[in-house]
């Protein structure tokens, strides 16, 4: 169809006049949405498309690829101390951040959230814990008997720390700050505090949205706060409230690990690192890594709520609690819902 259209200027011409919507046909692409400018991968489709010879035609073509936008998804299939696993993706490419739930349970939550058939091109990993890596070892096999081995993405610190059982072959190495292309997606890792040998958080650049997955944080950092005030949807720890936790019945070394430095984020400093990292681009907050003994929905939502009321943009920011037994329903990057706040 390319070649046919370069040698065909009347049909350019009448693409030109045509809705956007011609270019989703053209393309298989599903969304249609307005955007600030083309992103480079869709420069890139369109100098495809057209050959890279007719000069006028590109442009219109860029100015439609402008208006047009793969539909960003996120899906937090788990989260919690049990587990914690999040697919991004658009349909064409994507990841899972984390893969600690076992593969069978991955696998059964895509499909059930409408995901079975997603492209998962790279699992990027950001510790050693077991509530993050678990199904390394079997989720590596069940992905590359799909048809092609993917790589995981770790430290070589969290690559030491791997229990053999639990190790993938495929290890690609990173260090914190680095970026690395999966497939047309950008993935860029950062360092946190956490009692692991050497944890990162990911943020997911997909064309103009940003996504970041940030958890397991001893305490707010200025660079978290950075990453965090560039995201478009953040899901971020909201551990547990510091007096429940105080009264509760976990032994005290224990307390004494989750509220350390290098421990967990309690609903109220991860209320400051929100307040520290929200910018005008923030639309859909996902609160996680909430602990079951130690923290309620309810609480966690408060905290959370209290700081965007302060700030004046409770209105524009829909907020979701990530759970534990079940996924939550893929969000939209980069679209508000117009629910305030939301448990579902
Ligand atoms: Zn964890
Ligand atoms: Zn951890």
């Amino acid at each position: 169809m390319c070649s046919e259209l370069r040698h065909h200027p009347a049909r350019l011409d009448e693409m030109r006049n045509r809705a956007p919507s011609t270019l989703i046909v053209l393309s298989g692409w599903a969304t249609v949405r307005p955007t600030r400018k083309p992103s480079r991968p869709l420069r890139l489709m369109a100098d495809r498309a057209l050959g890279l010879r007719d000069r006028p035609a590109l442009r219109s073509a860029h100015r439609w690829m402008s208006r047009l936008k793969r539909e960003v998804q996120v899906c937090v299939l788990s989260s919690g101390s049990a587990g914690n696993c999040t697919y991004v993706g658009d349909g064409h490419a994507g990841v899972l951040i984390d893969c600690g739930l076992s593969t069978k349970q991955i696998m059964t939550r895509l499909e059930e959230m409408g995901l079975g058939a997603a492209p998962i091109d790279a699992v990027l990993v950001t510790h050693e814990h077991g509530d993050h890596i678990a199904a390394a070892a079997v989720l590596w096999r069940a992905l590359a008997a799909r048809g092609r081995p993917v790589p995981f993405y770790m430290t070589r610190g969290t690559a030491g720390g791997l229990p053999l059982h639990v190790q993938p072959d495929g290890i690609e190495f990173v260090r914190p700050g680095d970026t690395v292309a999966v497939s047309h997606l950008q993935a860029e890792c950062f360092p946190i505090l956490h009692d692991t040998a050497e944890p990162i958080a990911w943020r997911v650049h997909l064309g103009e949205e940003t996504v970041g997955v940030v958890t397991d944080l001893g305490c707010p950092t200025a660079i978290v706060a950075e990453k965090l005030s560039g995201c478009d949807l953040a899901v971020l720890e909201f551990n547990h409230d510091e007096e429940m936790l105080r009264t509760g019945s976990y032994p005290e070394s224990l307390k004494q690990r989750i509220k350390g430095n290098r421990g967990h984020l309690s609903n109220s400093q991860a209320a400051t690192l929100l307040g520290q990292g929200l910018s005008p681009r923030l639309k859909t907050l996902v609160l996680a890594h909430l602990s079951e003994a130690n923290n309620s929905p309810t609480k966690a939502l408060e905290s959370a709520l209290g700081v965007l009321h302060n700030r004046g943009v409770s209105d524009e920011i829909t907020v979701h609690i990530g759970r534990q037994r079940e996924a939550l329903a893929p969000l939209r990057v980069g679209a508000f819902s117009g629910v305030r706040a939301s448990r579902s």
